[in-house]
C-alpha cells in the first residue's frame, strides 16, 4: 500500500550521489553554505553502483579538501609499449591519485552533517519537471512512499539511459583485482598506466593497468577500448594471464574486484534538461571521450557552478573544451577503423611529449600552440585523413542501450 505524498523545498537539488552528485553538494556546502541543499541518493538497491576508485591527475600545491579520501597517489608513471620497452615519467608538479568511492562517500556525508542547510534524502528520483518557481523531482521512498522535492535549481546526476547519437561509439571496458602477492612484487611509487604487453584484440586495444597499493598490494586491472563488453570470465582469464605471464606475481590472492564500462563517444551531451534543471557528471558530457577520465572534470566543473550559484547565478560550464572534444573525436574515429595502432600511438606519445605537458593535455588544459606540437608527435597521416572525413559522418544511435556508465 503507498503511503501519502509528502513534500519538501531547497534551494538545490543534487540527483544522484556518484562522483559528480557528491562533488557539487561538497563545494556547495563549501561555498555556498547560506544556500538549502537536497542530495538525493538512491536507496540501496539495483540503482546504487558497487564501489569504485576514482583516479586523476592532482596538482601538489592545490588543497581541494579531497585529502582524507585518497588512499594512494603516485609520484611516477609508467607506460609499457608492446614490445616491452618501459617508459617512466614524472609529472611533477602533478601526481597521480586514487580516490576509493566509500571513503569519498563518508567525507561528503560528514560535511554535509555539519551544514545545518544540507541534508541527504534517501529516495528514487523519478519525473524532473521544470515548475514557476524552479523544478519539481518526484521521488519514491524506500517505505514506498512519494514525495515532492521542489528546488529552485536542480543538477541530475543520474546515469543516461541512451546515448547521444555519435560517429564513433566505443567502450572503455575493464575488470580489475586487489591483489595480494607472497612476496614484495610492486615498487609503490610507480603506477602503470598502460601496459600494451598483453594480446591485443582484432578491434580496438587492450592494456594492462597496475596502481601499487603497497609492496605486495595493487589494483591490477584489464582493459579494452573496443565496442563491446566481455563476459566476466574473458577479464578474468586476461587477468589471470597478464599477472602470471606478463608481471610474474606468482600466487595471488584476489581480495576484491571492480567491473565497469565507459562510454567513448563523440555523441553531444545536453547540459540542460529544462529551465531550472542541469545534467551534470558522465550525463553531462564529463566523460572525457578518447580516455573515459570523468573525476578531474567533475571536480572543474563543481567549483565553476558552486562560484556561480554563490554569485546568484545558475550555470553549468561546459566539461571539456571544443578543441579537446574535436581532438577526441577524431582519435576515436583512427581507432575505430584501426587507422591508427592504439598501443603505439598511447606509447609514443608518453616517449616523445613531456609528461606534465602530456597530462594537461589529457585534461584540456594545454594551448593551442602545445596541443599543435602534440599532434605533430601522432601518426600525422592517417589523423588528418580522419579530421577530413569526420565532417561527412553521420552521427547514429548506439547499437546498445547505454550501460549507464558502470556496474559489476
Ligand atoms: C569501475 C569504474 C571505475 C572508474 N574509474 C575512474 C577513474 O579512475 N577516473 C576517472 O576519472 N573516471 C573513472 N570512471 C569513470 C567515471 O568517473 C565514473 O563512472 C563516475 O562514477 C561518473 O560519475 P557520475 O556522477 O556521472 O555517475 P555515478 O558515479 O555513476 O553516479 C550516478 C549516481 O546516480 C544515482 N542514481 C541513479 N539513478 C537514480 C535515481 N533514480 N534516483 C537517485 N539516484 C540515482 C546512482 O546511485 C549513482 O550514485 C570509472 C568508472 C567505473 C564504472
Amino acid at each position: 500500500m503507498s503511503r501519502a505524498a509528502s513534500s519538501l523545498t531547497s534551494d538545490v537539488a543534487v540527483l544522484g550521489g556518484g562522483a559528480a552528485g557528491l562533488s557539487l553538494a561538497h563545494r556547495l556546502a563549501e561555498v555556498s553554505p547560506s544556500l538549502s541543499l537536497t542530495l538525493v541518493e538512491a536507496p540501496d538497491g539495483p540503482l546504487r553502483p558497487p564501489e569504485r576508485t576514482w583516479c586523476h591527475w592532482h596538482h601538489d600545491g592545490d588543497d581541494d579538501g579531497l585529502g582524507e579520501a585518497v588512499v594512494a597517489s603516485w609520484s611516477r608513471l609508467r607506460v609499457h609499449g608492446a614490445d616491452g620497452r618501459a617508459v617512466t615519467v614524472d609529472p611533477a608538479p602533478l601526481s597521480y591519485r586514487m580516490i576509493r568511492s566509500p571513503a569519498f562517500e563518508r567525507l561528503v556525508h560528514a560535511r554535509l552533517a555539519d551544514s545545518p542547510r544540507a541534508r541527504v534524502l534517501r529516495a528514487t528520483a523519478q519525473e524532473v519537471r521544470d515548475t514557476a518557481g524552479g523544478a519539481e523531482v518526484r521521488c519514491a521512498t524506500p517505505d514506498g512512499g512519494t514525495l515532492s522535492l521542489h528546488a529552485r535549481h536542480v543538477f541530475d546526476s543520474r546515469p543516461p539511459r541512451v546515448l547521444p547519437p555519435a560517429r564513433t561509439h566505443l567502450l572503455q571496458h575493464f575488470r580489475g583485482w586487489f591483489v595480494r602477492t607472497g612476496a614484495a612484487r610492486f615498487d609503490p611509487a610507480v603506477a602503470d598506466l598502460m601496459d600494451f604487453r598483453v594480446p591485443q584484440p582484432r578491434h580496438g586495444l587492450a592494456f594492462g593497468y597496475v596502481l601499487p597499493l603497497a609492496a605486495d598490494r595493487a589494483l591490477v586491472e584489464y582493459t579494452e577500448f573496443s565496442r563491446a563488453p566481455l563476459a566476466t570470465e574473458a577479464y578474468e582469464a586476461a587477468l589471470d594471464r597478464y599477472c602470471r605471464d606478463v608481471l610474474g606475481l606468482g600466487t595471488v590472492t584476489v581480495e576484491a574486484a571492480e567491473q565497469g564500462v565507459i562510454p567513448m563517444t563523440d555523441g553531444r551531451f545536453a547540459r540542460r534538461a529544462g529551465r531550472s534543471v542541469f545534467r551534470i557528471g558522465t550525463a553531462g558530457g564529463a566523460t572525457r571521450p578518447a580516455t573515459g577520465y570523468t573525476f578531474a572534470a567533475v571536480q572543474r566543473q563543481s567549483r565553476a557552478v558552486a562560484a556561480a550559484l554563490r554569485a546568484g547565478r545558475a550555470e553549468v560550464p561546459p566539461p571539456h573544451g571544443r578543441r579537446s572534444l574535436a581532438m577526441d573525436a577524431v582519435l576515436l574515429r583512427a581507432l575505430d577503423t584501426g587507422r591508427v595502432d592504439g598501443p603505439a600511438f598511447f606509447t609514443d606519445l608518453f616517449r616523445r611529449v613531456p609528461a606534465e605537458r602530456l597530462l594537461r593535455f589529457l585534461d584540456g588544459g594545454t594551448s593551442l600552440w602545445e596541443e599543435f606540437g602534440v599532434g605533430l608527435r601522432t601518426p600525422v597521416g592517417p589523423m588528418l585523413r580522419t579530421t577530413l572525413e569526420l565532417p561527412f559522418l553521420p552521427r547514429r544511435p548506439p547499437s546498445a542501450p547505454s550501460t549507464g556508465g558502470s556496474h559489476r
